[in-house]
């Protein structure tokens, strides 16, 4: 009897981080991915826009890649799409509203024509070569979030996707609890599960709360209002918009991507907008202050998002008055308080109310706390579990949790990006790893921008450059013109013109030395230069700006 191939799960975006979630399941020599996102630069990756993973592995074996499983249209599980696509072109499945905001991408890309995707609802199976896959509901900050179950010869693999579970969802849609139940009864061999809120303990809040909150600070406030929250949590759109129908307002979108989420999602059916409700911003900005309510994006406190522009007075429709109630509607992601906090003080500044996350009931997670987890590793009771979503210290935390409900340590596997876990009916292993990390994405250069480039952007953005030119004489090595110097961002120059003098006498000592011991060639006298220069610059300023020599020939 041939040997029965084995199911491998390889994750290659997602683990020991959040953000650029991607894990290939292989089945013998088939592969589907679940997720396809991007993560957002961190602080070091100067003028990076995005991140996006590796993916040597899947364009090592192409052709075994049959199609992408998205679990919903987040960023962190979608951004990635154009990319990959455009390197392997396979059909993507996802919910209405998945593919509604994929298809806005692509379209972005030029991409629309070239790809497949195909609309899944929940409790669908379909046949994606050797494996039958299920789409499950789940509750989330976004709607149409669905957990995915792969059912394979050797076993199901349960793969959650984020999720919560709300027990009472603004759009009435639960958390498809029987059918993991059901599942669970059945057995499963695999679980992956969101790490992301695993240090909270209790359960994570109904949306509805916010709606209620929303509520109660419209009832009191007297003059306009602002919400900022994240353009994709559509829930949270609908109850500021339903509410402020309540309360006879007009509700204005500030910023593209919030507007295109908002068309996108009503266009499909997702967000239900009262008849004349939505009124264009310069509409709103003449209606008188208490009709009216603003949507905007800039939660996180990005330096080029409206709510930025706004509290800096730098909004060409948008100006704080005195007696605003601006809500922040979210939590900052880890890095990002410090930019919150200072659009806060803004604007308070400019005399708005602010109410923000330290007040209850503003914001609740799309994330499930600890008695979620607890509760859906109960219903699965899976052989082997793997944490995901989540920085390396989550994982750790969710590995814990599953152990202290029974399952066996050696059937948990806390693991990281391209590591290979293999699994048959009765054991689960490490296998060895995968090429795996991650590609910087800067305008239109994908993976260009390397080490070298950003340590020498770290280098600029510290200490600032000088240009050094000199025009010499090819012949005798003469001086003809220069040294001049050029810097930027390393001193101002018109309060340091003895400095910058000195500097070019130490150039020309450089350019003697050279001479005196017959070097010759440009590329060693340029290092000299910068050698003698930067002991100098470094002795008066203890500051290491880039050095750049020219040397013009004539
Ligand atoms: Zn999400
Ligand atoms: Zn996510």
């Amino acid at each position: 009897m041939a040997k029965e191939p084995k199911l491998a799960v390889i994750p290659l975006g997602g683990l020991g981080e959040i953000g650029k979630n991607m894990t290939a399941v292989r089945f013998g020599e088939n592969i589907v991915l679940i997720d396809c996102g991007l993560m957002f630069p961190e602080e070091e990756m100067l003028g990076i826009d995005i991140v996006i993973p590796d993916i040597t592995y899947l364009l090592e074996h192409k052709e075994q890649v049959l199609g992408i499983l998205l679990t919903h249209g987040h960023e962190d599980h979608i951004g990635a799409l154009p990319y990959v696509l455009r390197q392997i072109n396979v059909p993507v499945y996802g919910s209405k509203l998945t593919l509604g905001l994929v298809q806005g991408k692509l379209k972005e890309h030029n991409m629309l024509e070239q790809v497949k995707l195909t609309t899944v609802k929940p409790r669908d199976i379909i046949s994606v070569g050797p494996f039958k896959v299920e789409f499950i509901r789940v509750s989330h900050s976004i709607p149409d979030s669905m957990a995915i179950a792969i059912h394979t010869p050797v076993g199901t693999l349960l793969h959650t996707g984020d999720f919560k579970i709300d027990q009472t969802p603004v759009d009435g849609e639960v958390i498809d609890l029987p059918r993991f139940a059901a599942l669970g009864e059945k057995g499963v061999l695999v679980m992956l599960s969101d790490s992301t809120n695993v240090e909270r303990s209790g359960y994570t809040m109904s949306e509805r709360v916010v709606g209620n909150t929303f509520d109660e600070t419209f009832r009191h406030a007297q003059e306009r209002i602002l919400i900022a929250t994240f353009a994709s949590n559509v829930h949270r759109l609908q109850q500021a918009i339903t509410v402020a129908h309540k309360y006879e307002r007009h509700v204005a979108v500030v910023g593209r991507s919030m507007a295109n989420v908002v068309q996108v999602a009503s266009e499909l059916g997702y967000l239900h907008i009262p008849e004349g409700t939505l009124v264009e911003l310069d509409e709103a900005n003449r209606l008188p202050k208490n009709k009216v309510v603003l949507l905007t994006t800039g939660s996180q406190g990005e330096p080029m998002s409206a709510l930025t522009r706004i509290a800096m007075n730098d909004h060409r429709q948008v100006d704080i008055m005195h007696g605003d109630t601006i809500i922040i509607s979210a939590t900052p992601i880890p890095g990002n308080e410090k930019l919150v906090a200072r659009i806060i003080d803004q604007l308070f500044k400019l005399g708005a109310k602010v109410i923000y996350e330290a007040v209850s009931g503003i914001h609740v997670s799309g994330h499930p706390s600890q008695e979620e987890l607890k509760l859906m590793l109960n219903l699965i009771r899976p052989k082997f579990f793997i944490p995901v979503h989540g920085e390396y210290r989550m994982l750790k935390r969710h590995a814990e949790l599953a152990k202290e409900l029974g399952i066996p340590s050696e059937n948990i596997f806390v693991g990281e990006n391209g590591q290979v876990l293999e699994f048959n009916r009765k054991t689960g292993r490490t296998l060895g790893r995968v090429t795996s990390g991650r590609v910087l994405v800067d305008g239109l250069g994908v993976g260009d921008v390397g080490n070298i480039v950003l340590r020498d952007r770290k280098q600029l953005s510290q200490d600032g450059i000088l240009i050094v030119v000199v025009t010499m004489d090819k012949e005798n090595n003469q001086v003809l013109a220069g040294p001049d110097i050029v810097s930027r961002g390393f001193v101002y120059v018109r309060e340091s013109e003895m400095l910058m003098e000195e500097a070019k006498t130490k150039v020309k000592m450089a350019l003697e030395k050279c001479c005196v011991r017959g070097i010759s060639e440009w590329a060693a006298m340029k290092s000299v230069i910068r050698d003698d220069l930067g002991k100098f610059l470094y002795e008066k300023t203890r500051r290491r700006p880039m050095i750049l020599p020219i040397i013009m020939e004539v």
